[in-house]
């Protein structure tokens, strides 16, 4: 999921969808380029891939975090992008990747998930509005493009249980969106403030600590239905992180806490 200027959206690769669109595909072991698209990726990890993956593996998010992904910050970006770490081999694979598939199939990256559709989100400014907007783009060797399944961009999320990332994936696009300018100051954006953003958004572990197991309940009222569910659903701590970042760097007010 990218977020895309207006007038850079026609220069984008691939054949752009709209929501009734039909593209096809079908992907499968019999074809020859089965597991070839699963080397030598940038697949970039957003928060929800992360927390699933950490789950699916069953590690903390720490360990995650530490041993499967390069977190690189890009001069002109004010947040680091996240990506998985290709094995050290030739071929570059996922660490994933195994003879018969993806070993975390239930809990593939969004971007898996939805490939060969891209996703991204364009926003209107003016009129304070987000679009989704869709690019077929497999690469020339994916075969699954000439096979004959239809599909539409909903029924192939849907198909790829993708609906839920996808939504957790806007909502972050929309934080990424508010970081095209810089919010850090004179400290950067490896300073403290910096880690709480980066604590709040990929490492849910240490946040939910954070949330729980210091001062933050006695510094921020939290809704007592909010708070029950986040304390039962990671999912609920995460959305409830995404909103806290907006708070603290940019000062956008949730419904669910305020300062006491
Ligand atoms: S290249 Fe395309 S068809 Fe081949 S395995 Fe990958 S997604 Fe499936
Ligand atoms: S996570 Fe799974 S689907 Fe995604 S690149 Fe790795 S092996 Fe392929």
């Amino acid at each position: 999921m990218r977020t895309i200027d207006s007038d850079k959206l026609d220069q984008l690769p691939g054949i752009r969808l709209k929501s009734r669109d039909i593209f096809k595909f079908r992907c499968h072991a019999e074809l020859g380029c089965f597991n070839r698209c699963c080397r030598n990726l940038n697949l970039f990890l957003y928060p929800y891939d992360v927390l699933r993956l950490k789950n699916a593996l069953g590690i903390s998010s720490d360990e995650l975090l530490d041993h499967h992904v390069d977190v690189v910050l890009r001069d002109s970006n004010h947040f680091p992008d996240v990506l998985l770490r290709m094995a050290d081999n030739d071929e570059k694979t996922c660490p994933f990747l195994a003879p018969s598939g993806c070993s975390v199939y239930p809990h593939r990256p969004d971007t898996c998930r939805t490939f060969p559709v891209e996703h991204g989100v364009r926003y209107d400014d003016d009129a304070g509005k987000t679009h989704p907007v869709y690019f077929f783009r497999p690469p020339d060797f994916c075969a699954g493009q000439f096979e004959s399944r239809e599909w539409t961009v909903d029924s192939w999320a849907n198909d790829q249980d993708a609906v839920e990332y996808n939504r957790f994936t806007t909502g972050w696009s929309e934080i990424k969106w508010l970081f095209r300018n810089d919010p850090w100051g004179a400290e950067g954006p490896g300073g403290a403030k910096g880690k709480m953003a980066f604590m709040a958004t990929y490492n849910i572990d240490r946040f939910r600590e954070f949330v729980l197991g210091s001062s933050f309940l006695a510094r921020y009222r939290v809704k007592s239905k909010i708070l029950k569910k986040m304390r039962a659903d990671e999912r609920e701590m995460l959305k409830f992180g995404f909103d806290w970042v907006k708070f603290f760097l940019w000062g956008i007010k949730s419904k669910k806490f305020n300062l006491r």
